[in-house]
């Protein structure tokens, strides 16, 4: 009786898993494994949000296997150990893991190689699990990855993905003893409207979302309040749902919308393929500009809360409080508000927002967060989003923001984004604060801060 390990990690899924499927071919049995580590709290990495949501997945990655004669093996402490411990109780010869790109997934599966080698187990990692496109794919001659989105793009689309796979029949377990699965329940300072997990909800809304909104997404999903994005990040944060599966899925349906769709898929494996040549680029800027930024104290606290004074951005920033997760549009604006009208660190805007998005990805997060801070990939580095302009062209009505900052559901669509130009006795009552500053002033700063003047 061969047995194998598939190590889980941000993989939480059955269908078209090349991991899994491996591991099920290559030996009779196979101990679906995930280690509730420690150390990703140690890196800083957890944050309830994320928690809550990995609990679903969890609960919906056990019944999936259970569906199929198997079951989710859980432990706690640190997984090269558990994995070890495995291996050992079972006699497998092989340990299955998907290929990560942060550091700490390296170290990860460095260390795992190591210890599985004393216990002649090979480890097995596995490209094409948690991007489309594997990185390192598609290369421009004589660099370890593309620096530029649009030349990435054309290489990658002309590449395709891998075929889907289905996901396996069976699933035989050997007896084996685990932890219960983490429970959504006992976690605390959860968003309230946060977004249920797992690879059964994901497929419905992927389903839902395909037939309903993917046909209008390219000219709808910079629409605020419209909210016709697709709302899939988590779960390709949590690898629930499958990247090549959704390129895949999307291509057959086709049109103008799929095609924009596909593209933003894209822009996940282009993040991916630079984190994984530059881990760096996590913590340091990818192209430093010099920068020496503010560190008001006051100003972050009020962005943080969403207490800025422009409400475009306070929207944004009350809607990650609430729900987790925040539209790409206002995630692109409250971080240029902060990294160039504030012209405060993005890494600080980086930290906050891992602290609360339920997609909160290291990849996605840091080299977003450097592009719009004009440090990391972006060709044009020193352009300012106007949060004004930006408002009027993406909420002209205002209901993005009456949604989200109550306070001014009472004003019109032009006088709900700039309040402090009403008439004096409207404007004291109003429970809003004053503008921390003008953004004016702030591009000028900026401006001054770059040498640009
Ligand atoms: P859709 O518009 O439906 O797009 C489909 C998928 O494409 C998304 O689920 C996502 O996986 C991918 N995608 C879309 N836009 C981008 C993009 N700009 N970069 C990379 N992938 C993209 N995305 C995360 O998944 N995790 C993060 O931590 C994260 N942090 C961000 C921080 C900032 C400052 C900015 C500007 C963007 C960030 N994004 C992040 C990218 C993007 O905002 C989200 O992926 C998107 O809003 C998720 O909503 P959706 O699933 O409805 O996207």
């Amino acid at each position: 009786m061969t047995v194998s390990v598939m190590l889980f990690t941000s993989d939480l899924r059955v269908h078209d898993h090349p991991a899994l499927a491996a591991a099920v071919r290559e030996a009779d049995q196979v101990v679906p494994l995930f280690v509730l580590d420690p150390g990703i709290a140690r890196a800083g990495f957890d944050a309830p949000n994320r928690r809550a949501f990995l609990a679903d997945c969890l609960a919906s990655l056990d019944t999936g296997l259970r569906e199929r004669g198997g079951r989710l093996v859980v432990r706690t402490g640190d997984p090269v150990e558990q994995v070890r411990r495995v291996v050992t109780e079972t006699g497998a010869r092989s340990v299955h893991v998907a290929a990560g790109v942060s550091a700490y997934a390296r170290r990860r599966e460095d260390r795992l190689r190591t210890g599985l080698e004393a216990v002649r187990c090979a480890l097995r990692v596995h490209d094409g699990v948690v991007t489309a496109l594997p990185p390192g794919a598609v290369t421009p001659a004589g660099r370890d990855h593309f620096a530029v989105f649009t030349p990435y793009f054309r290489r990658w689309a002309a590449t395709g993905t891998r075929a889907v796979l289905a996901a396996p029949r069976t699933v035989r377990v050997p007896e084996l003893a685990g932890v219960p699965l983490p429970g959504r329940r006992a976690v605390t300072g959860v968003s309230p409207a946060l977004p249920r997990g797992g690879e059964h909800d994901g497929r419905a809304r992927l389903g839902a979302w395909l037939s309903r909104d993917a046909d209008s997404y390219e000219d709808q999903h910079d629409d605020l309040s419209g909210d016709r994005t697709s709302r899939l990040s988590p779960h390709l944060h949590f690898g629930t749902l499958s990247a090549a599966e959704l390129v895949q899925r999307a291509g057959r349906r086709g049109g103008a919308g799929a095609e924009a769709f596909i593209r933003q898929l894209a822009w996940r494996d282009f993040h991916h393929q630079v984190l994984a040549a530059r881990p760096d680029a996590a913590h340091a800027d990818y192209r430093p500009r010099g920068d020496h930024w503010r560190d008001d104290t006051q100003e972050i606290a009020a962005w943080k809360e969403g207490r800025t004074g422009c409400p475009i951005v306070d929207a944004g920033m009350r809607q990650l409080l609430h729900e987790g997760w925040m539209h790409n549009r206002a995630r692109l604006l409250t971080a240029s508000y902060l990294t160039k009208t504030l012209y405060a660190d993005w890494r600080v805007g980086a930290r906050h927002f891992l602290e609360l998005l339920v997609d909160g990805d290291l990849a996605n997060n840091q080299l977003n967060w450097q592009w719009v801070a004009g440090t990391g990939t972006d060709t044009r580095p020193n352009r300012v989003l106007s949060p004004l302009a930006q408002a009027k062209r993406f909420d002209p009505r205002g209901d993005y923001v009456r949604r989200w900052v109550p306070e001014l559901a009472g004003l019109s669509g032009p006088e709900i984004h700039r309040p402090e130009s009403l008439a004096p006795e409207r404007r004291a009552a109003l429970d809003y604060p004053d503008p921390l500053i003008d953004p004016a002033e702030g591009r000028a700063r900026f401006a001054r801060a770059r040498g640009l003047d």
